[in-house]
């Protein structure tokens, strides 16, 4: 048999355009090397996939992307954000909210609802437990892909087999393989939205502690490099969370060029002066109380004793005994906690992949390859990426909806 499409891969990418070669009428077929599609999907946005971003504004929008956002003009002015929560809505039946930061996720919270939504969509049409090993060449033509379980011939062929991160989920990379081995090129790869790891030992004894509200800056010698206010996260080596995933890659590119220092300000709502003012208040009113105590309306419990083990200060010193100087080494750790960068994590923790298959050798407005006449490109195997808040999945849905929708 000879399908209209066969899509190598069953991510976000692959299965959305499963579901509008079904609308189409094409016959398809989705080849997907794990038992089951979507294992990515299931683990994004902590298991609540963080769908898109509610960003309207298409050159806003464009310009969030770390990497060659100005290619995707193309797929976002033919699929957009709103095209896309219309699509959840009305195709796929799932009900999205907008949290804070514009980001959309479902209202059951659960991703699994979206892989159930886009596989029920798709029915039969996916071989499971199959790698696609080999594109078979007629001239510049596929003829057909090679797998344990054979061949299988289609008119076109959509490739969506995803980055190089969590190599677990099935998307290990050799999609890259494919693609280059008839000739397109696959720029640097790279792990990017990456946890950071910390020289400090100390940061184990604080993993898992989220933190809120916080700025947190990188240096490198005492010039800034990046700086971000929201949210973070410490884990058993270091630091991870949204603010600190976005910043990873100029921390990286820094530390190319050598050490790099954080600096996090707890209280990045209240200037120096002002928070002075009122400790020393705090110091005042306090009395007899200890500096432990004292410090529990300013920081979350797990940071107190880092914080009372670094100022220096004898912990039964009674708030009433604490000096100027000492007060400006805690006004310091609460405004300046520095930490030294020892590198960043690696595939296995990564996000998403920097560099992939060229855009200078896909066409922007339809997907489809500039060397090969009936192959096309969607998701994360494209050199394009942008940051955390669902901007990386909308690049997954726009492709891979305009690489269905486009004609050989
Ligand atoms: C922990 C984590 C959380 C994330 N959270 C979010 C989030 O909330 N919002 C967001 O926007 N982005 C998020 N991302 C990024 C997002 O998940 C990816 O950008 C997106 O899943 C990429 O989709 P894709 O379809 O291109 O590739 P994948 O989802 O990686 O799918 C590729 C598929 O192809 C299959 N495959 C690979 N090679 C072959 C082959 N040779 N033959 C057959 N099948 C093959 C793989 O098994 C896989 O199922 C997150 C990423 C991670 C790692």
């Amino acid at each position: 048999m000879t399908y209209d499409t066969i899509i190598i891969g069953g991510g976000a990418a692959g299965l959305i355009a499963g579901v509008e070669c079904k609308r189409l009428g094409q016959s398809f077929l989705i080849i997907e090397r794990n038992p089951r599609p979507g294992k990515k999907l299931v683990i994004t946005g902590k298991g609540r996939c963080n769908v898109t971003n509610h960003n309207t504004n298409l050159d806003d929008l464009v310009s969030k992307y770390q990497r060659n956002g100005k290619f995707l003009y193309g797929a976002f002015s033919r699929f957009s954000v709103e095209d896309t929560m219309k699509y959840f809505k009305d195709i796929l039946k799932i009900p999205l909210k907008v949290e804070r930061g514009k980001r959309v996720f479902p209202k059951s919270d659960k991703a699994v609802d979206i892989i159930y939504a886009l596989t029920e969509q798709v029915g039969e049409n996916i071989l499971p437990n199959t790698s696609v090993m080999k594109f078979n060449m007629d001239g510049n033509t596929i003829s057909s892909v090679t797998t344990y379980k054979g061949d299988f011939k289609a008119k076109k062929y959509i490739l969506a087999t995803g980055g190089k991160t969590y190599p677990v989920t099935g998307s290990n990379g050799d999609g890259y393989t494919l693609a280059k081995e008839i000739g397109h090129t696959i720029t640097e790869l790279k792990p990017a939205l990456v946890p950071i790891l910390c020289k400090e030992k100390y940061v184990k004894e604080l993993a898992g502690l989220s933190l809120k509200y916080v700025t947190i800056s990188a240096y490198q010698n005492e010039k800034k490099v990046c700086s971000k206010f929201g949210e973070a996260l410490f884990t058993h080596e270091g630091l991870s969370g949204p603010i600190v995933i976005d910043m990873s890659r100029e921390i990286g590119d820094a530390l190319e060029k050598g050490e790099v220092n954080i600096s996090i300000d707890f209280k990045p709502a209240i200037p120096k002066e002002e928070l002075d003012k009122r400790l020393q208040h705090d110091l005042k009113e306090s009395g007899r109380k200890n500096l432990r105590t004292l410090l529990k309306s300013y920081l979350p419990s797990s940071l107190i004793p880092i914080v009372v083990d670094l100022s220096q200060i004898p912990p039964s010193t009674q708030a009433c005994d604490i000096n100027r100087e000492q007060r400006n080494t805690i006004i310091d750790l609460l405004k300046d906690f520095k930490l030294t960068v020892s590198g960043l994590e690696s595939w296995d923790k990564a996000i998403v992949t920097s560099g992939g298959v060229s855009i200078k050798e896909i066409d922007p407005k339809t997907m489809k390859s500039k060397l090969i006449d009936n192959l096309y490109f969607a998701g994360e195997i494209i050199d394009v990426y942008g940051p955390t808040g669902g901007y990386n999945l909308q690049i997954c849905w726009s492709t891979g909806i305009t690489a269905a929708r486009s004609r050989p």
